[in-house]
């Protein structure tokens, strides 16, 4: 099955749903069970079930094969939240005394975590990952995991996701990828080499800003069998299955950050135009990209898919499909930033990507507002930068409408 065949029909089980084409919303926070028997075999991972919403739901476990579908990996685990995806990704592998390596462009929430963790005593190594020489020296013997975006937000490069798993390999450490601005659309990093992907499905998976979730996707191809991963060794029974088994026995269930069955369903029907979406967003994100290029120069455009971006090269070795729904530019100040901003007239002033609507921001005075300016010049959050999250409107309203906020001054 081709991608938006699959969408529609790859995971989805109708002899589960008596022949519905969408699967119930178990609006249930716990299930009744046919004898103590049958629960306690349940409880004892003897016998499939459900028993607590937060453990698990057939709503969430729907939602989950149709993401495991999409990114090619073995099992999913969603959650309330990208940011409660991340934080179980990496928890899961991590413990005091550990290091990471991540790219110092990353989202600023993923950022703020690895920040956050200093004080568990795991410390975070932020290099340019797309130079494999500043990632093999970060890497030592105590790095645990790499961690990087398909699309870096908002710095735009495209990481070189062989070359970050070639590295990984090397130190027998596995590569999580965030796959949020890039959606499987325009990118598969498990079979691209990664170990781990996560999305915030809150973004293109959803579609329609309509709820809060994230998931992560296991590729069980990764060996835990390593003194490295001590922790992993009373899970190796589950093969493949070791990294979301010990994610579910631990800091997915304990945590709580379960995703909401609602949520699940609303992420199920944002899946089916997944493809559809995506590719107008990249065409009307490309199509103002060049507008920008050729009428604006001095605006200094960056978008993956245009000639002289920085990780074009790569772009176009990792990247199918089109060049991702994001760009941004430089108004020449913070001012002139804000007065464009505010003349627009369909775009919204809105703190987020992946909505069928675009969307804009000045990242330096919300997203990045907690950084240094060193770590904002680090992550390409500059204080003339505007970014434009492209929706799927039609390319020439949207461009007309930022025409006329750049020519009023
Ligand atoms: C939004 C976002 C997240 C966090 O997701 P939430 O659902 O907001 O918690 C993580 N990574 C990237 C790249 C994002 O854009």
């Amino acid at each position: 099955m081709r991608f938006n065949t699959a969408l529609l029909h790859d995971g989805a089980d109708l002899n589960e749903t008596h022949g519905a084409t969408l699967p119930p919303v178990y609006q249930a926070s716990a299930f009744h069970h046919a004898s103590a028997e049958e629960m306690a075999a349940i409880f004892g991972h003897r016998a499939p079930g459900y028993s607590y919403t937060r453990v698990g739901n057939p709503s969430l476990a729907a939602f989950e094969t149709r993401i495991t579908r999409l990114e090619n990996g073995v099992s999913s685990v969603a959650f309330s939240s990208g940011m409660a995806a991340i934080s179980g990704a990496v928890l899961n592998i991590v413990a005091a005394g550990d290091e990471i390596v991540a790219s110092r462009g990353l989202y600023g929430g993923t950022y703020y975590l690895f920040k956050d963790l200093r004080s568990l005593g795991i410390a975070t190594k932020f290099v340019d990952i797309t130079d494999r020489a500043a990632v093999e020296t970060a890497v030592s013997e105590k790095t645990r995991l790499i961690f990087a975006e398909t699309i870096g937000n908002p710095s735009l490069e495209v990481a070189d996701i062989p070359m970050l798993a070639e590295v990984a390999k090397a130190h027998g450490i596995p590569l999580i990828i965030d796959n949020t601005a890039a959606t499987a659309y325009l990118a598969r990093p498990l079979d691209l080499g990664a170990d781990i992907v996560v999305n915030s499905t809150s973004k293109y998976v959803n579609g329609s800003g309509s709820a809060i979730s994230g998931v992560l996707t296991d590729g069980g191809t990764f060996n835990w069998r390593s003194p490295k991963y001590p922790e992993f060794a009373s899970y190796a029974k589950y093969r493949k299955f070791a990294f979301t088994a010990k994610l579910r026995n631990g800091f997915a269930r304990d945590l709580g950050g379960c995703l909401a069955p609602m949520n699940a369903f609303l992420n199920i029907i944002g899946l089916e135009t997944l493809g559809l979406r995506m590719k107008q967003a990249c065409d009307n994100a490309l199509a103002m990209a060049e507008w920008l290029s050729r009428e604006h120069p001095e605006l200094q455009v960056n978008y993956p898919g245009l000639p002289g971006a920085r990780t074009r090269d790569t772009a176009g070795r990792v990247l199918r499909n089109g060049f991702g729904a994001i760009l941004t530019l430089r108004a020449g100040s913070r001012e002139r930033a804000f007065a464009i901003m505010n003349r627009l007239r369909l775009m919204y002033r809105i703190s987020n990507i992946g909505d069928s609507r675009t969307l804009i921001i000045h990242p330096g005075s919300t997203l990045a507002l907690e950084n240094t300016p060193e770590e904002r010049e680090g992550s390409g959050v500059y204080d003339d930068l505007l970014r434009i999250s492209l929706g799927i409107e039609d390319a020439a309203d949207l461009i007309e409408d930022l025409r006329q906020a750049l020519e009023a001054g």
